[in-house]
């Protein structure tokens, strides 16, 4: 600071730019142009309730409520519930639960399944003026009518019937009289249209099948693309956004308004959010859940949003990585670890600091006092004073990671190996003596000697060291069950698959690694649900909510970086 002014230009960091968003131009413009009158800017989140959330929609999420937010306009959660074969409360459940852990609340709650009765409706409208019919073509001869992205269709020998005839049949479409799959309501607009969703989309399908809110009421069920728009114009939705793989269909859902003469939604597409090593599709998903890849939706390897806060990330680095991406019109896969650059940011200057060794290595003092215990003062969080101290026990017998420790020590190593003196973190210098060995001829124990002037971590006559390592004392240890995760897939691309091979073959075996003798220091005993940890020279931590008093789990979010691993791999040890 140069000089004490807070008002002062210097002192201030410039404000980033805020990331290119066409979205936000086109709301600002159709504000400027008074597009929409005196209506407020409305927009919706749209779910389909057939899965969790994953982290593609958290940027639908921020996108939808947070341009509605910065134009003082609302954001509706909409239930796209219109196919009850796929659809269960339990998503709708777990779906508001993690929009509402993101950050966000909705105005209203809303479902298309509420506005069944007026799609309805509508669709007799549509009847009534020649623009939709009733089709008794099966779902196959549709499709070879259909044509192709060359050739156009052919019209259905149904395409002429009567209006009379369309409301007749389609009412008992409705009244439950004809079986699954023996006709539809299609919407009559042009069977050669370049566009395939203008050719006579099906708007309506017979299912008898319970809905997880109608219940039985209805046996005829709108399309997505006949619901949607129709929905969206009900709520007076102005910016309908959704991602790219939309735009064919936004002519489709322009004529549907048009043609019913509705409030004029529109919808405007935006890039798919993807990361690399990443699956973000609910059906692959699902698929790893019920074939038991995973432990469940919130398995911490999971890219799904209950899955990320299981590991430990937190709405906040979501929403600085989503918000940092802004919006465009081409679709980008992004480095897994650019998100995992925002997760580690956040967390360094949240979590709270603490030591656990994860491979314990006894460790015998053998000048300290045996029945001596000293406790160290250690910050909390050395980037928030106002976290605080905590006081750590040391005593003679210290646990340290197996690894710190190497009988022959390789070149460069320079953490604890006999004659080698290192500072323990906060503590003191300590030099190994002499190993203890199993009978296989593994060290299970190294003995040491401590300089007691160093105390704190620095020796009066300036003496050097080279390493400072963590460590927990093993009188006062907890123990606890440790889990490491790494991507869950091989490949950057996890589509990249071998011909007639699943995408799932490219599932990395060695996801999770399981540690179940770590010793961590006593006050992690106090360790709740939604803390954050780094555990020194780790990696940032938190507790499972599996966890009970007897058996303690900690999840590793990530790791820290680790040069050493690098070191190590660059010389092929
Ligand atoms: P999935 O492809 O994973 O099955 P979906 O698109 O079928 O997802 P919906 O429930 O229909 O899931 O999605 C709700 C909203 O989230 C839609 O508006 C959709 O455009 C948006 N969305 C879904 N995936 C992404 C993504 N990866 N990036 C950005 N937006 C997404
Ligand atoms: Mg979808």
């Amino acid at each position: 600071m140069s000089n004490g002014n807070p008002e002062s230009p210097t002192t201030q960091t410039p404000a980033a730019p805020a990331p290119s968003n066409f979205l936000r131009d086109i709301i600002a413009e159709d504000v400027r142009t008074r597009k929409f009158g005196d209506a407020v800017i409305q927009t919706r989140f749209p779910p389909e309730p057939n899965g969790y959330l994953h982290i593609g929609h958290a940027k639908a999420i921020c996108l939808d409520f947070g341009l509605a937010d910065d134009f003082g306009g609302k954001t509706n959660l909409r239930f796209d519930d219109t196919n009850p074969e796929k659809e269960e409360t339990e998503y709708v459940n777990a779906i508001q639960h993690d929009i509402r852990w993101l950050g966000f609340q909705w105005e209203r709650l809303c479902y298309a399944s509420d506005y069944f009765p007026q799609l309805y409706d509508w669709a007799l409208q549509l009847i009534r003026a020649g623009k939709a019919y009733v089709d008794d073509l099966s779902a196959d001869q549709i499709r070879e009518y259909r044509g192709t992205l060359t050739e156009p269709g052919k019209n259905s020998p149904f395409r002429d019937r009567s209006v009379e005839e369309n409301l007749d049949l389609f009412q008992r479409m409705k009244a439950g009289e004809f079986p699954d799959g023996s006709r539809v309501l299609r919407a009559k607009i042009d069977m050669a249209s370049p566009n395939l969703n203008m050719r006579d989309p099906v708007m309506y399908r017979i299912l008898h099948a319970t809905h997880h809110r109608t219940g039985d009421a209805w046996c005829i069920y709108p399309m997505y693309d006949y619901a949607h728009g129709q929905s969206d114009s009900i709520e007076h939705v102005t910016h309908s956004m959704c991602s790219l793989e939309f735009a064919d269909h936004q002519p489709l859902y322009r004529w549907f308004i048009e043609n019913l003469g509705i409030f004029p939604s529109q919808q405007i597409e935006f890039d798919r959010l993807n990361f690399t090593y990443t699956l973000l599709s609910k059906r692959k998903l699902l698929q790893l859940v019920q074939e038991d890849r995973v432990s469940g939706w919130d398995d911490p390897r999971m890219p799904t949003l209950s899955g990320l806060r299981r590991r430990g990330f937190t709405p906040e680095a979501i929403r600085a990585v989503v918000t940092s991406l802004g919006a465009s019109r081409t679709n980008v896969v992004q480095d897994i670890e650019m998100l995992e650059h925002f997760q580690r940011d956040d967390l360094n200057r949240r979590a709270r600091r603490a030591m656990a060794v994860l491979q314990p290595l006894k460790l015998v003092i053998d000048n300290y006092p045996p029945d001596k215990v000293e406790y160290v003062e250690v910050a909390n969080n050395p980037e928030d004073p106002a976290a605080g101290t905590r006081h750590v026990p040391f005593s003679r017998e210290i646990f340290i990671e197996h690894d710190d420790f190497r009988e022959i020590p390789p070149p460069k190593y320079y953490r604890l190996s006999p004659g080698k003196e290192v500072r323990l973190r906060n503590a003191y210098f300590i030099t190994a003596q002499s190993v203890v060995k199993d009978s296989t001829g593994n060290v299970v124990e190294v003995h040491c000697t401590y300089d007691p002037a160093s105390r704190g971590g620095n020796s009066p006559d300036g003496r050097k060291v080279k390493s400072t390592m963590h460590w927990v004392s093993a009188p006062h240890a907890i123990s606890a069950e440790i889990r490491l995760y790494d991507k869950l897939f091989l490949k950057p691309d996890p589509y990249d698959v071998a011909e007639g091979q699943d995408v799932l073959s490219n599932l990395n075996p060695n996801s999770l690694q399981i540690l179940t003798s770590a010793k961590l220091e006593p006050s992690l005993a106090e360790a709740a649900i939604g803390d954050h940890f780094q555990f020194e020279r780790v990696g940032y931590f938190c507790l499972d909510p599996g966890s009970s008093e007897s058996r303690r789990i900690f999840n590793r979010t990530l790791p820290l970086k680790d040069s050493w691993a690098k070191i190590e791999k660059k010389s092929g040890a």
